[in-house]
């Protein structure tokens, strides 16, 4: 141990027994895709070389990650943001040495009207998304902290089991300065600065009494790997909005896609039982049927469609036809509840969320673990200003700056998919039609194509 390190060591109470207590600047409980990033940044950050960070993972060390032959069923689209900040990192080489699948083009449409919307990156330099596997990304992001991070501490198979925040007592009536946290290894830390990124479920959330909205949206997300019946150059993700949810084909490789399929729990758990050939029909049934289409809609839409092309010549539907499915890779099927969980703060005194415990929301768009990776660079850019100045990296002044730049970005985000997903859950004509004519006009106009996908991409 250095002498450094045995500074750091003295003696504390926490409970009622005299136990080792070590001073860290940063503890992150949860090594997910996010709070493994997080610890990534802060150790190649020239302002964190000389303080201790300590990453929590309550899962075990899974060692070196071999990329296997089969594709996992969990992948996430990835932001151009997002790769930016991988750059950064040096764990996009790492994920483009394993593999990854390119989005060169999206087609949105619906099954009650003709409706739809595309998005290609014709004029754009970079694709729209790039799809990889959850594994891929978490084992390029290890990869990266382990070969990088001398001065972050990763505790696997440990998490805190007792939380003291700012203010509150010990049993000697002691106020906490800092953070202490009890370990499942009855180790003691105390800290400066406690980034939660432990998840939906986050504890450290509940906690430091983090107030939070809960929206059970009472639909599952099946998830499959998919075997298509052309091999082609596969770079464009599919979405069809049902009348129970959308389901989303995203590439994976020449013959190969990943589903999304977000549908009430009953039909999820049906899917997920049903033998693979019924499966692979209910697939292909919700991506070409025409029953649910709206007659009333049909006409007023077409007649719409008409006048627009009148008006704007070329915005006819330029509508592709999706692939079809032949298979589905063994045992790729798996089903995920979903909800809308969002803290009002993502900070308070000496604590921040990061990730999936700060906000959940649907995965219809692709954005949750992308808007994460946006906390991951937006607060290691403010611990490094913090630093550069030689402020306390858990002073709210600075963590407040967090949560408005933060804020400020997520909440229309949120706001949007969850508005997008009441507008798609219902069937009743009026709000088909209105649906159905807005998205036909932004289909039509480039000038709002282009914001959406810069705002996507950011
Ligand atoms: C079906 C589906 C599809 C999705 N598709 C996309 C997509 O295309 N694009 C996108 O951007 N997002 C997508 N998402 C969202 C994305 O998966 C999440 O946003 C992301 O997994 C959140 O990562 P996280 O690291 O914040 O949390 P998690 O992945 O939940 O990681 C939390 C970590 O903390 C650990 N942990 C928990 N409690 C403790 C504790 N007390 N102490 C220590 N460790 C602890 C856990 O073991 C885990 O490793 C999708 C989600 C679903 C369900």
């Amino acid at each position: 141990m250095s002498i450094k390190s045995i500074e750091h060591v003295f003696k504390v109470h926490f409970s009622s027994t005299a136990i080792l207590s070590e001073k860290v600047d940063v503890v992150i409980s949860g090594g997910g895709m996010v709070g493994a990033s997080m610890a990534c940044a802060l150790a190649q950050n020239e302002m964190y070389r000389n303080k201790k960070v300590v990453l929590l993972e309550a899962a075990s060390d899974k060692g070196e990650f071999i990329l296997p032959e089969a594709y996992s069923n969990r992948t996430c689209s990835l932001s151009p943001a997002t790769v930016k900040l991988f750059e950064s990192l040096g764990a996009w080489d790492e994920i483009k040495n394993m593999r990854y699948q390119p989005v060169k083009r999206m087609q949105v449409w619906e099954s009650c009207s003709d409706a739809l919307i595309t998005f290609n990156n014709e004029d754009l330099c970079d694709n729209l998304a790039y799809i990889v596997e959850n594994d891929v990304i978490l084992g390029a992001i290890m990869k990266r902290l382990k070969a990088t991070g001398d001065n972050v501490d990763i505790k696997f198979n440990t998490k805190a089991t007792n939380y003291r925040f700012p203010g509150e007592k010990d049993e000697n009536d002691h106020k906490e300065s800092l953070v202490s946290l009890e370990l499942s290894n009855g180790q003691t830390l105390q800290t400066n600065l406690l980034i939660g990124a432990d998840g939906f479920q986050s504890s450290i959330r509940k906690k430091a009494n983090f107030h939070t909205i809960h929206t059970d949206y009472k639909q599952c997300a099946v998830v499959a790997t998919l075997q298509l019946a052309e091999t082609f150059d596969n770079t464009v993700a599919w979405q069809r909005f049902l009348k129970t949810g959308p389901i989303a084909l995203l590439p994976l490789g020449p013959n190969l896609s990943s589903m999304v399929w977000s549908t009430t729990a009953e039909n999820a758990r049906n899917l997920k039982q049903i033998p693979e050939d019924s499966f692979v029909d209910a697939v292909n049934d919700a991506l070409w049927h025409d029953r649910d289409k709206n007659p009333v809609v049909s006409s007023v839409f077409n007649s719409f469609t008409d006048a627009l092309n009148n008006i704007l010549p070329g915005s006819l539907l330029s509508k592709q036809l999706p692939p079809t499915v032949i298979g589905v890779q063994e045992k790729s099927r798996a089903s995920f509840p979903l909800s809308l969980t969002h803290s009002s703060n993502y900070v308070k005194s000496r604590v921040a969320l990061i990730g999936d415990a700060a906000h959940r929301i649907h995965p219809l768009a692709g954005q949750g673990v992308n808007l994460g990776f946006g906390d991951v660079a937006c607060l290691n850019e403010l611990l490094t200003n913090c630093a550069k100045h030689g402020g306390d990296p858990g002073s709210l002044t600075h963590l407040l700056d967090y949560e408005t730049e933060r804020q400020r970005q997520i909440i229309p985000v949120m706001v949007t998919i969850d508005g997008l997903q009441c507008l798609y859950s219902t069937t009743l004509t009026p709000i088909v039609l209105l649906r159905s004519l807005g998205l036909h006009t932004v289909h039509s106009l480039d000038i709002i194509k282009n914001q959406i996908i810069k705002q996507a991409s950011s």
